[in-house]
């Protein structure tokens, strides 16, 4: 039987309507509204479309987002010293530095801008602060693509409590946190990673199993439990014809898109898992509109928490 498909979509609209009287009141009492500094450093074509995205989605819901740019052939140091100015800035509640950096800035350059980032402004949950709260389950910002995914779990009533719950992927930004944020919810987490010995076997004990991995396709239905919540994560542009034939034959709808645009955006999870798993959230239109959504309420959150709200 085909999966149930989670909406990750209309779960968004759903937070998003929930942010909007909060927008509102704080725009009325604080005389401007929520403000969100997004930094792009370069010109990396996924970034430019994720921060073109976030800035519409700022825009529609009423909240001031300004777009901050640095060349690639910037210094970290001049990344560095515009992050100093938002933590200043009045206007600013939220500061987003959208990652990759340029790999010239050096291997430790994004851990260095997002540390310098002040908590309280860390819309993406990556200051040590942030991160040493969520471990300790305390209240603070926390990364919006695992935050996300709670809200689409819990709002599509997948039980999480007591559930095995399989991560594929340690980043700081999802694996770590989507960890914490089950292990909070009274899953048993298991984390995966590049040196997991025997992955898919490890992935089938999975009453939930999250992949965040940036392969396209490499979660099988063997790695799938039948009846399983499967919540794919991954986004990758593929413009490689024989990828995107492995995944999606000719005369498929995925494949009529790739024709006509040269690419598609495909997920970590092979199309044929719909027919394995019990509820799937789909690449694209599943993980993607509830980051979104949830970094216009991270940032209602944070000018909230700074105006003493
Ligand atoms: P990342 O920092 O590159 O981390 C990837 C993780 O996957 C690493 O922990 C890596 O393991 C693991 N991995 C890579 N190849 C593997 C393999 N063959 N087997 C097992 N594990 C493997 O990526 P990320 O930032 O977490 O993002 C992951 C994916 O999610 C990307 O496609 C990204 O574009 C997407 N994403 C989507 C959204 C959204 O809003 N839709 C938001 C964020 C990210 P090691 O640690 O061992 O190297």
């Amino acid at each position: 039987m085909a999966a149930r498909m989670l909406d990750g979509a209309l779960v968004a609209q759903h937070i998003r309507r929930e942010v909007a009287p909060g927008v509102a009141a704080f725009t009325e009492r604080a005389g401007r509204p929520p403000g969100l500094g997004i930094v792009l450093v370069g010109e990396d074509p996924a970034s430019e479309i994720y921060v073109r995205t976030k800035l519409k989605s700022a825009g529609d819901e009423g909240l001031r987002a300004d777009l901050h740019r640095v060349p690639a052939t910037a210094s970290l140091d001049d990344v560095l010293r515009l992050v100093a100015e938002l933590n200043e800035s009045e206007m600013h509640d939220g500061i987003l530095v959208q990652s990759p950096l340029p790999a010239a800035m050096g291997e430790d350059a994004e851990r260095r801008v997002f540390d310098l980032v002040r908590p309280d402004k860390d819309v993406d949950g990556l200051h040590p602060i942030n991160v040493g709260r969520l471990v300790q389950n305390r209240a603070t910002l926390v990364s919006c693509t695992p935050a996300g995914i709670i809200e689409l779990l819990e709002r599509s009533n997948v039980a999480i409590r007591g559930a095995r719950a399989v991560v594929i992927g340690r980043s700081d930004i999802v694996g770590k946190p989507m960890a914490l944020l089950l292990l909070h919810r009274h899953a048993t987490v298991t984390i995966c990673h590049s040196r997991t010995v025997d992955l898919p076997g490890v992935a089938a004990a999975a009453d939930i199993l999250v992949a965040a991995i940036g392969r396209p396709g490499f979660v099988t239905p063997a790695f799938v439990k039948p009846g399983a919540t499967v919540i794919d994560v991954g986004t990758t542009h593929v413009a490689d014809r024989a990828v995107v034939e492995r995944l999606f034959p000719p005369g498929s709808k995925r494949h009529e898109v790739f024709e006509r645009r040269g690419s598609i955006v495909v997920g970590d999870v092979h199309p044929d898992v719909a027919q394995v798993a019990g509820a799937l959230s789909p690449v694209p239109g599943g993980v993607g509109p509830l980051t979104i959504a949830m970094l216009l309420k991270n940032t209602l959150t944070a000018a909230q928490l700074r105006a003493g709200a």
